[in-house]
């Protein structure tokens, strides 16, 4: 939002490092928009489509956020379809879907363009976007159970407000023991369901 990235028009006005503006991958001016939204290297895409699978299990439409959704991500709030009736549990998974999606996408951009930057052709696998991605969202689960422990008082998540969130996208809910917020460790093995074949 306020051009705070070293990246893209940033190098055009420093004399010998123009080159660090263009996308290794496409040539394009390597802009936020041009990383999360329009660039071929293998990652992005990927993760825009394994979101949507999740997502789509929420029963809401999805499209590909645009810039202005992500920069405006707190004020999303989704209805039921055709109704004013809001969706907190949805609006709340929206906001932990995209943000976790964005840092992913542009973590995936820094380990290719600055920590593989020697090696030219570089990208990451098909495979290890779709694992880390998942394990990403996995661990964002388990931190929202975790924060619904007493010992985190007044500042606790509500385990109703955690359960509405990820309501429909876990791998199997009836395995949620009762009051699972206060036996986390019986939920190490609760992954979110992905399909195969979904990017
Ligand atoms: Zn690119």
């Amino acid at each position: 939002m306020h051009q705070a990235f070293k990246i893209g028009s940033f190098w055009s006005k420093i004399p010998g490092y123009e080159a660090r503006g263009s996308c290794p991958v496409c040539g394009e001016v390597e802009s936020i928009s041009h990383i999360l939204l329009t660039c071929q290297a293998i990652g992005r895409e990927l993760v825009w489509s394994l979101a949507r699978s999740l997502w789509e299990r929420k029963g809401l439409p999805w499209s590909v956020p645009s810039l202005a959704d992500i920069l405006g991500i707190g004020t999303k709030v989704w209805t039921v379809p055709g109704r004013r009736k809001r969706r907190e549990g949805a609006s709340r998974f929206w906001r932990v879907l995209i943000s976790e999606s964005v840092y992913f996408i542009w973590k995936l951009r820094c380990e290719r363009v600055i920590a593989h930057a020697d090696e030219e052709g570089w990208q990451h696998s098909v495979d290890s976007v779709r694992s880390r991605w998942l394990c990403a969202m996995n661990l964002r689960l388990h931190t929202d159970m975790d924060m619904t422990h007493r010992r985190f008082g007044r500042k606790a998540l509500k385990a109703q407000s955690v359960l509405a969130t990820w309501n429909g996208v876990i791998h199997d809910e009836r395995a949620l023991p009762y009051e699972w917020n206060e036996l986390p460790k019986v939920l190490v093995g609760i992954l979110l369901r992905v399909p195969l074949d979904a990017g």
